[in-house]
């Protein structure tokens, strides 16, 4: 099979396709057929050699994929050959014509949601799901405000909030990307690029404030977020890519709580849950991955590229 393969760690001209000899599913293992490859961040960070997370070379990068059941190991009940699913993690790295993953790595894709918004659920899903329900608490009633709406975990985010009853602020910098939040579910979308985002943030909450913020470039927004919170409001750092200097009164005077996450943190227990809620959301239609960019698996280099720019649109994913 092809494969992106990793030598040394670099710039994204380090993501090589090879050919690589195809897994064998052993006793609670699943091979998966590739369809669909999701493109995060995170792997651009990992594959820089620069994140507190390296994985021993030679390696093939990517958590997110979705595709069919090939083959499964002894022992495998939840999935049969040809089953659809999608994978959050595997043994063997999802930038590849197949994937080996166990089986709680896999989850059932539903008839309506196709191979490319399956790649697109992982890690954005996972993590806005952490970040909103497991994190914030958030009620059905708060107002939230998604602070970077337009990319993956920004979507996912918007959708389950207005799934879930609460009043939903999204922001995103770019027209295209303001008109998608809004039709994702955001009652109210803001240019986070905007000189006067703050005022026009906090005007839409009737100079009251926001019960919960899930922040996805902490760096740039921490320090104003603290200042847009109520009384026991949440903030919920998502994202950060540098260091930012904050007024820890802002915190105080709002008995205010600011939650980091990571996903790399989440129990089985917890994901377990988690996937439970997305396998659900993905039936009954609440969850709607969006995918602004397909590309052929060749071009993982330019892929690291464009999930790195301004303007995101929903998610990049590699087609092998
Ligand atoms: P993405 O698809 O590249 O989207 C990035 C988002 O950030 C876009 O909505 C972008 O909006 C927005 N943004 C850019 N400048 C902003 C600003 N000044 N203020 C607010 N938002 C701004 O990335 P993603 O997959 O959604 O991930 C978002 C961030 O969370 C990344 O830094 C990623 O590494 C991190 N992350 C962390 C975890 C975790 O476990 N903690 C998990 C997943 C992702 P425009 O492009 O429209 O300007």
């Amino acid at each position: 099979m092809k494969a992106i393969v990793v030598r040394e760690f670099g710039g994204p001209e380090v993501l090589r396709v090879e050919e690589v000899s195809d897994p064998r599913p052993g006793r609670g293992e699943v091979l998966v057929r590739v369809r669909a490859i999701g493109v995060n961040p995170v792997d651009t960070y990992i594959r820089s050699g620069a994140y507190g997370i390296k994985p021993t070379l030679p390696y093939t990068p990517g958590s997110d994929a979705a595709g069919e059941v090939e083959s499964v190991g002894e022992g495998v009940t939840k999935v049969r050959p040809s089953d659809r699913v999608y994978v959050y993690r595997s043994l063997t790295g999802a930038y590849a014509e197949k994937a080996l993953c166990t089986e709680a790595q896999v989850h059932a894709l539903a008839k309506n949601v196709s191979y490319a918004q399956g790649a697109a659920l992982g890690v954005p899903y996972v993590t806005a799901y952490r970040a909103m329900f497991h994190k914030a608490n958030a009620q059905p009633g708060e107002t939230v405000l998604i602070h970077g709406a337009s990319g993956g975990v920004g979507v996912a985010a918007v959708q389950m909030a207005r799934a879930a009853g609460l009043i939903v602020v999204g922001t995103a910098s770019t027209d295209k990307g303001k008109e998608m939040v809004a039709r994702e579910g955001a009652h109210r979308v803001v240019d986070h690029s905007a000189a006067d985002a703050q005022e026009q943030l906090m005007k839409l909450t009737g100079g009251r404030g926001f019960d919960i913020i899930v922040e996805m470039l902490a760096n740039k927004n921490l320090a104003k977020d603290l200042t847009m919170l109520v009384i026991k409001g949440r903030v919920v750092v998502v994202g950060s890519r540098g260091a930012v200097e904050i007024n820890p009164r802002d915190v105080m005077a709002r008995d205010a709580v600011v939650y980091g996450m990571t996903s790399f943190n989440i129990s089985d227990h917890d994901l377990a849950s988690i996937h439970a809620a997305l396998v659900a959301g993905l039936e009954n239609g609440a969850l709607r991955p969006v995918v602004g960019q397909e590309l052929p698996l060749k071009d993982a280099p330019r892929s690291h590229q464009a999930v790195m720019e301004p303007g995101a649109y929903g998610k990049i994913v590699l087609i092998p």
